[in-house]
């Protein structure tokens, strides 16, 4: 049963309860046994997991069979990412389903139209201005869309050194976490795993009911605490350990792979 859109995205997320801004419509009525329906709960990274595996301009790209398959998967779906807390937001909105995220690495999470922040915002900003001053770019961009709107965390490029970075953040009592796609500089006690278990306990769910599918050491923490983990076949070597099972296809054919796994097994 597809969920329908019940269009939060109309107004702040940070707003109420659950009220004129949504629709009564599939989604309430599937909702009624605390967010189970017709499959386990789903928790899935962005980068790398719905991903093309292209290189170059389509790198990163969203594959659209991914979008779907997110779409018609008949349970929650929680999108759990490092990137700032806009970007699964609208990834929710363009799918058509809740916004229900774990952002920033777990800094930030949204279900249930409430938002729950956890970490140290501002120790990851006194990391990055100390950063800058021994003259390194955090290596973006004047724009900086990457930290733009990120509120709780810190992203730096992969083409910027490594190792400064760690030892500035060391100084402040913060980790850095590398998703393959950047460093982030983050709370040690942050991660998605502690963001999964805030979802969960926002839609009463119990976060071992959830199938986790990612790529890398920052889905680590959410495979051990689901009760079921695929790594994709792209995935870094502390997310294959971690995982239950790696899939044989890399980015959105691993992910869909394992969909179908679970599906099979479900009926
Ligand atoms: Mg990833």
């Amino acid at each position: 049963m597809p969920k329908a859109n019940g269009g939060p995205g109309q107004r702040p997320a940070s707003e109420g309860n659950r009220g004129e801004g949504w629709s009564d419509g599939d989604h309430a009525d599937a909702q009624t046994d605390g967010g189970r329906m017709d499959a386990p709960p789903l928790v899935v990274d962005v980068d790398g997991t719905l991903t093309r595996p292209d290189a170059g301009a389509r790198a990163r790209s969203v594959d659209p069979r991914a979008m779907d398959a997110l779409y018609e998967w008949p349970g929650t779906v929680v999108v759990a990412t490092g990137k700032a807390f806009p970007y699964p937001v609208g990834l929710c909105g363009f799918v058509g389903i809740p916004e229900t995220v774990v952002a920033e690495n777990g800094g930030v999470v949204l279900a249930e139209e409430t938002v729950r922040y956890a970490g140290d915002p501002e120790a990851a900003r006194a990391v990055a201005a100390d950063y800058e001053d021994a003259g390194y770019d955090l290596g973006w961009g004047p724009a900086d869309t990457v930290n733009r709107w990120r509120e709780t965390e810190v992203a730096v490029s992969h083409d910027a050194p490594e190792e400064p970075l760690r030892e500035i953040a060391a100084e402040h009592g913060m980790t850095v976490v590398d998703t393959g796609y950047a460093y982030h500089v983050v709370s040690p006690d942050v991660d998605k795993a502690a963001g999964l278990r805030e979802v969960a306990d926002l839609l009463g769910l119990d976060p071992r009911s959830f199938v986790a599918v990612g790529d890398s050491e920052n889905d680590a923490p959410t495979f051990g605490v689901a009760g079921r983990s695929f790594a994709v076949a792209n995935a870094d070597e502390t997310a294959r350990n971690a995982a239950d099972e790696v899939t044989e296809g890399v980015h959105a054919d691993g992910l869909l792979e394992a969909l179908e796994l679970v599906r099979q097994e479900d009926i």
